[in-house]
């Protein structure tokens, strides 16, 4: 696997890594059993039509590179594709609503052929082998760009977590109790001892059971 392209892609060089997700496929198509394997990192922006991030309610598609590991197998009567796809995302934690991120990989599973409409009416789909019905090839290229986008918006967490040992909100800079009736300097001192009825039905509501007493 080292061997192919030596000297022209780096391993680590981002230089020779193309940054879309467009797969010439005609000459793997002359041989059908070949593969052809490649890394590409793009910019999340690319998955997304419009300039908005890719998102699921709070949680959205963080703005870092999205890695998507491809294998594209040249079948008598399409392409198949595999691809591991990683990215980050990021999102308010929902036990404590700071912000969270992290990242997620999946994988995904696509058949492309020339003309979905006929394979499907023809072929005996397999479906275990894709995830969805067939994409078109269209002249020569295969375009994962939209799939890679389903796959990661499926991926996104909905519920996410800062930490899995996220305890909430912090009681010291959110606190749920009130603090009213025993104001020293409180403006209403004309009115000693007889408290205003709403203050004495949200004294019931404390919940630090250590002044529930008296
Ligand atoms: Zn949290």
């Amino acid at each position: 696997m080292s061997g192919r392209a030596r000297g022209r892609v780096a391993r680590n060089g981002r230089t020779d890594e193309r940054d879309d997700l467009g797969f010439r496929v005609r000459d793997l198509r002359r041989v059908p059993g070949s593969r052809l394997e490649e890394v590409r990192v793009v910019d999340p922006a690319r998955l997304g039509s419009s300039s908005e991030p890719l998102r699921i309610g709070d949680v959205a598609v963080a703005d870092a590179p999205v890695r998507v590991e491809t294998s594209l197998e040249s079948l008598s009567d399409g392409v198949r594709v595999r691809a591991r796809v990683e990215f980050s995302w990021r999102g308010p934690c929902r036990r404590c609503l700071s912000e969270a991120s992290g990242s997620a990989s999946a994988e995904l599973r696509e058949l492309y052929v020339d003309d979905p409409e006929d394979y499907a009416a023809t072929a005996e789909l397999d479906e275990d082998d894709t995830d969805s019905t067939p994409r078109p090839i269209g002249e020569g290229w295969i375009d994962l760009a939209e799939a890679v986008r389903e796959t990661v918006l499926l991926e996104l967490p909905l519920a996410p977590l800062c930490d899995e040992s996220c305890e909430g909100p912090d009681p010291g800079s959110n606190p749920v109790t009130v603090e009213s009736d025993t104001d020293p300097a409180g403006d209403d001192a004309g009115a000693a001892g007889g408290a205003d009825p709403r203050w004495a039905a949200l004294s019931e509501l404390r919940f630090d059971p250590e002044q529930d007493q008296g």
